[in-house]
């Protein structure tokens, strides 16, 4: 891994700076993660830095410090607008495309100051001076720790900093069960040995469930589970209805499309939820089986491998029916044959 113009990116950063960190919508732990990681790294360094996000993070993330501060566009759109308007230098986090940050995109792509990504999915857009994209990365968290290794300012990488990356690393391995490398090991290992925290952040981050939620959980599994057999996937749909009857909350829905894959002939599984205004797809795969094929090519989505995710507009019943057509053109590699 490579970043060009790294000294002059230092350069920038060596005197105080009003930044702002943008991360995508539908924010999840390593969302979260890489961006309070970095701008605790940042504020340690007299920088001053305000955090974006398009949409609400989910509750079960809550706990994380410096929350508090960040800017929900959706909810106060003009402060979002002043300190865009303000700011030195942009970092985008975590996404590699515009339209994962709504209408802050054109909202930051206004403004001509320098704009910094890092990022580890694939098939970056060009509209960063300064990029910092691995594919091969566990976590944009990991590459936050990378860079601030990269800018020889591990000093600052003060316990807020690293607790934050921790969260990102832990939320998009599965705490390593996937995404997995030496890499993420050492970097997890340098962390502890910083003071993180590790069983208290994972009893935070995963023991913290209402009893309303494991019910959520199992109505999904029990009432809306069904095998496509003949193409190893397993599909949960939640409906507007089941939304208002069992007050289904951003987050509730969190880590069941990962459940699915624990069924040992499922080689695909999605969670296809009717959300106010769009229907949303997330898909995970086990193996060669690309599930960002499915979302990039039939949905206009992205993600990695075996992660993607994507937006349909069409109304729930019309993607479900749209999802189980596609699954034939597949079979030469879903099918247990
Ligand atoms: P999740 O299913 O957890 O929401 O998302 C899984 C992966 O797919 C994440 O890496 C996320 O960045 C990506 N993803 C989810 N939704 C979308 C989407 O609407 N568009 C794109 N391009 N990627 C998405
Ligand atoms: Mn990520």
């Amino acid at each position: 891994m490579n970043m060009e113009n790294l000294a002059q990116l230092k350069n920038l950063l060596s005197s105080p700076k009003d930044i702002v960190i943008f991360s995508h919508r539908n924010p999840d732990g390593d969302a979260l993660g890489s961006s309070l990681g970095l701008a605790h790294f940042l504020m340690a360094q007299q920088h001053a830095v305000k955090i974006i996000l398009p949409s609400e993070y989910p509750n079960y993330l809550n706990w994380m410090n410096g929350v508090d501060n960040i800017i929900i566009y959706d909810n106060f759109p003009e402060h979002a607008k002043l300190a865009i308007e303000k700011a030195d230098i942009f970092f985008c986090l975590d996404f590699n495309s515009l339209d994962r940050i709504d209408k802050c995109g054109d909202l930051m792509m206004k403004q001509t100051v320098p704009k910094v990504m890092v990022d580890h999915h694939l098939f970056p857009e060009n509209f960063a001076d300064f990029i910092l994209s691995d594919t091969s990365a566990s976590s944009t968290s990991e590459l936050i720790f990378d860079l601030i290794h990269l800018l020889d300012q591990s000093k600052y990488l003060v316990p807020a900093a690293a607790d934050a990356i921790y969260v990102g690393i832990i939320s998009d391995t599965g705490s390593f069960l996937y995404n997995t490398s030496s890499k993420v090991f050492r970097t997890t290992a340098t962390l502890l040995d910083r003071g993180v925290d590790d069983v208290s952040i994972q009893n935070r981050l995963y023991n913290n469930l209402e009893v309303k939620q494991l019910r959520i959980i199992g109505h999904c599994l029990n009432k809306r589970l069904e095998i496509l057999e003949e193409f190893s996937t397993a599909l949960v749909t939640i409906t507007k209805e089941d939304y208002i009857e069992f007050d289904i909350q951003r987050g509730d829905t969190e880590g069941i499309v990962n459940m699915l894959m624990r069924i040992q002939t499922i080689k695909m599984a999605a969670l296809i939820t009717e959300q106010p205004t769009i229907v949303k797809l997330s898909l995970r795969s086990k193996g060669d089986f690309s599930v960002q094929e499915i979302a990039t090519k039939h949905f206009k989505g992205g993600g990695h491998k075996n992660a993607a995710g994507a937006a349909s507009f069409i109304g729930l019943k019309p993607t479900i029916r749209k999802f189980k057509e596609l699954l034939p053109l597949y079979s030469d590699q879903l099918s247990q044959k």
